[in-house]
């Protein structure tokens, strides 16, 4: 599989693009920054996230166990899948025993986790996405590049021309009311087709065993109010202990999301509708592992807010395609390693450590420090490409040598001025792909420093 910096290329070549993303992503961080700046204990709501996650991690098993009896005793099924096939077979068994043709789905990043809508199609089930950015990427046959805004990457002008081949609006049109329009009439015939509503679950509720679902357009209110059967899929993380916990979170939620005091809709499910049924699968699909991990186990706690992508120089400039993983930016370069490190280890290199990501993040995840162990953790286990162990091993010797240091600082004072510059920015200086390095200065910084009064 391709690195991060590979991947990224496509996008990064486009420079007016790529302004225009770093550009809309930070407009939602200055947003989310005047929200916080509105709550005067913003502070201490972090820190109160952060120690509700930490407990309930640390009695994950107990919380888990009491979710399942009391969401039972509402009448609510509750399923367990080990991984992201059980939940696939679990959902589709339940289709099937009820003869569902057709689904809505609302957002859900643990069923694109599973690549649940693949199989389900594969199996005959027709499955549309109802949250409008979710559609549009549905549409042109995409994964989401964004966990809150899926189709941040697209111009309305690339949105007017897919609605004019899907939904026949007229071409040329980029109007944002008329797209919608012409988005809101086409999802309502799906909403009043379906014969099942699937949603992801924001927060389980373990003293009550309901679960909450937030959202700005009211689709999972849609998607579970006409069809009898829904369906609600949760990773194991998502469980919260009492109702009074959840206000926490949901204070902290839309404000880190999208700068927005509440999502518009945060509904609450607690037993099937009359005549219908609801079921709830719990899924594990490598939770468990991470953790165990100690150094690792605080990415759990991740609240799938993404302010941390917004934030970040380098998902800005790069877009949510380069990371190749199902949750991109700072959480996903931390999460997708941990599933398979030889396919995602490049990407808690795509990182400045600015620490711009553990800033912001409502439940004081320390990212950018996660994702420095996990570069320490990369390699020990040696994942790194010879390439970057063989320049570490060379800058290492370097380093620990006085005279090695301060000749090769002269060589390089020297020398790079003289070189050809296809041979400073051949394909081994990913640096100056798109950057010009700064000119070698004469003098070193101990020179200069001697050259000071004392
Ligand atoms: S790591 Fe923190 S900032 Fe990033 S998506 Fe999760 S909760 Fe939000």
């Amino acid at each position: 599989m391709k690195g991060h910096a590979e991947s990224a290329a496509p996008f990064v070549a486009n420079e007016p693009r790529a302004h225009w993303h770093d550009e809309s992503l930070w407009f939602v961080r200055v947003k989310r920054d005047r929200q916080a700046a509105t709550v005067p204990e913003w502070e201490d709501l972090r820190s109160t996230a952060s120690a509700i996650k930490a407990h309930t991690l640390s009695r994950l098993a107990d919380y888990l166990e009491e979710f399942e009896r009391n969401a039972t005793a509402n009448g609510i099924h509750v399923h367990w899948a080990r991984d992201g096939a059980e939940h696939n077979a679990i959902v589709l068994k339940i289709l099937n025993d009820h003869g569902v043709k057709r689904l809505v789905k609302s957002k859900s990043m643990l069923t694109e986790e599973c690549h649940l809508n693949p199989y389900l199609e594969a199996h005959g089930i027709e499955v549309t996405d109802t949250d409008l950015g979710e559609r549009i990427v549905q549409m042109r046959k995409e994964p989401p590049s964004h966990i809150v805004l899926p189709a941040i990457h697209l111009k309305k002008e690339d949105i007017g021309e897919l609605f004019h081949i899907q939904l026949g609006t007229e071409k040329g049109a980029s109007d944002p009311k008329y797209l919608t329009e012409a988005a809101r009439g086409h999802l309502r015939e799906r909403f009043l087709g379906a014969q099942a509503g699937l949603t992801g679950v924001n927060f389980a509720i373990a003293s009550t065993g309901g679960v909450v679902v937030c959202t700005n357009e009211g689709n999972a209110d849609m998607g579970t109010s006409l069809p009898p059967i829904h369906i609600a899929s949760m990773g194991v993380e998502k469980i919260v202990p009492r109702p009074r916990d959840l206000a926490i979170f949901l204070r902290l939620l839309a404000r880190s999301a999208t700068g927005q005091p509440v999502t518009t809709y945060t509904s609450h499910f607690h037993g099937p509708l009359p005549g219908g049924e609801m079921h709830v699968v719990i899924v594990d699909n490598g939770r468990a592992r991470i953790l165990g991990e100690e150094a690792f186990r605080r990415s759990l706690s991740c609240i799938r807010c993404g302010a941390c992508m917004n934030t970040c120089p380098v998902y800005r400039r790069s877009g949510g395609y380069s990371y190749g993983y199902t949750v991109p930016g700072p959480i996903g370069s931390i999460l997708g390693p941990q599933r398979d490190p030889a396919a995602y280890g490049s990407l808690p290199f795509a990182s400045s450590l600015c620490g711009s990501c553990t800033d912001v993040c409502p439940v004081k995840i320390d990212l950018h420090h996660e994702l420095l162990a996990f570069r320490q953790e990369l390699a020990k286990k040696g994942y790194l490409p010879w390439q970057k162990r063989f320049s570490m091993w060379v800058m290492g010797q370097v380093l620990a040598r006085k005279w090695a240091f301060l000749l090769g600082g002269r060589l390089m004072r020297t020398l790079m001025p003289l070189l050809p510059r296809a041979l400073v920015y051949g394909p081994w200086n990913p640096w100056g792909k798109q950057r010009e390095l700064p000119p070698m200065p004469r003098e070193s910084f101990r020179d200069l420093l001697k050259k000071e009064p004392r």
